[in-house]
């Protein structure tokens, strides 16, 4: 049994509103989202592994195949003046926004609750977790942060030119560019790039392809991993989800990752230090990711200096294909990563 008896959940994205269903009957908690409830949203493109997720939900007590839009079969990867088609093993856009909101129902949130610090309010609880992403309002900040400027339309046309997952990686493996089907006439289509190079490209697809704008949101995506996003506590407070770092850094997909941090840090209530060596082993292969990026838009990147941990990442996505719903080929992964 733990020894905290209430806990406040700062941000109800999807580690947030994922925690409130996940903590013991024993635990009291309340919801704060700075966001009112007409006006909060979850931004994110929607796609992720079908089987892999499941089970996730699955122990929220919700059925996650009651909220998936498109299953993909093929994922064409535009290089420019050549195109990959990988295989996909479950890779979907389910209705993310749904799922969450679902989440959220019948717990406390108070909407419109924009916390700066853990005081004052927060004094009647025992414990205070910081599950606000990109923001981690009631974190230390971190030096050299990476975060990945992003911007997204959600669009509704008859002339959509897919009718599967395409992504377009941007030259220095800075981003991509993606188009994610929603089904229905109806898709994400969206960039992540260090130097904003999607601005144009999603205007032109607009205007192209006879696209209404749906909804246009941006926010950046973290990519720093946990490894360099130390501390996780601060006080009363625990880091879980994007604020310390659980996006996958080659493909700034965060959902999975940070369902799974939710679920370590439930494991380990009221030991900080177990919850702290559980995130940094289970992420740890997201810190070799990280560094190759890193060297990649530092232009530092040299194939024989980094060919071992390349070759681990290759491994761990090729032994990971029902965690990342894609197949992962040995011509395709170097094709895409060294070509770029
Ligand atoms: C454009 C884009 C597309 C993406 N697409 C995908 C994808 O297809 N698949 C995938 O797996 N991942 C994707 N990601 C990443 C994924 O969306 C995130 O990593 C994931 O949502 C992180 O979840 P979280 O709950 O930690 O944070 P968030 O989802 O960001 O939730 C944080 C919540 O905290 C609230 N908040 C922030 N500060 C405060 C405060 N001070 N007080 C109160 N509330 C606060 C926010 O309003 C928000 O509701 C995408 C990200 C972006 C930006």
């Amino acid at each position: 049994m733990s020894s905290l008896t209430r806990i406040a959940v700062v941000g109800t994205g999807v580690a947030g509103a994922y925690l409130l269903n996940r903590l013991p009957a024993d635990v009291e908690a309340e919801a704060f989202e700075m966001r009112t409830e007409k006006n909060w949203y979850t931004v994110c493109a929607w796609g992720t592994s079908q089987p892999f997720i499941s089970d996730l939900v699955k122990q929220a007590g919700f059925n996650f195949d009651d909220y998936i839009l498109h299953r993909g079969k093929k994922m064409r990867v535009d290089l420019g003046d050549e195109e990959v088609t990988i295989p996909l093993r479950g890779l979907v856009t389910y209705d993310k926004h749904r799922l969450t909101e679902d989440m959220l129902k019948g717990k406390k949130v108070h909407w419109g609750a924009h916390v700066k610090e853990a005081n004052g309010d927060f004094r009647g609880f025992d414990h205070v977790v910081d599950a606000t992403g990109l923001h981690r309002s009631l974190l230390p900040k971190v030096q050299d942060d990476l975060l990945i400027p992003a911007l997204e339309y959600q669009v509704k046309s008859k002339d959509l030119p897919y009718d599967d997952f395409v992504i377009k990686p941007y030259p220095g493996l800075a981003g991509y560019w993606w188009y994610f089907p929603l089904g229905d006439g109806m898709a994400h289509v969206g960039g992540g790039d260090l130097h904003h190079r999607y601005q144009g490209d999603l205007d032109e697809f607009v205007k192209k392809y006879h696209c209404e704008v749906v909804r246009k949101i941006g926010r950046p995506v973290r990519v720093t991993p946990p490894k360099y996003m130390e501390p996780f506590f601060d006080g009363k407070v625990t880091g879980v989800g994007e604020s310390i770092g659980t996006v996958y850094p080659m493909l700034g997909e965060g959902i999975i990752p940070s369902m799974q941090c939710v679920n370590l840090f439930v494991d380990h209530l009221g030991d900080r230090e177990g919850y702290r060596k559980a995130v940094l082993d289970h992420y740890s292969e997201y810190a070799k990711v990280y560094r190759f990026i890193k060297a990649k838009v530092e232009d530092k990147f040299s194939l024989m200096k980094m060919w071992p941990s390349l070759l681990s990442v290759y491994m761990y996505m090729r032994g990971n294909e029902r965690r990342f719903g894609l197949q992962t080929r040995f011509n395709d992964f170097f094709k895409v990563i060294t070509r770029l």
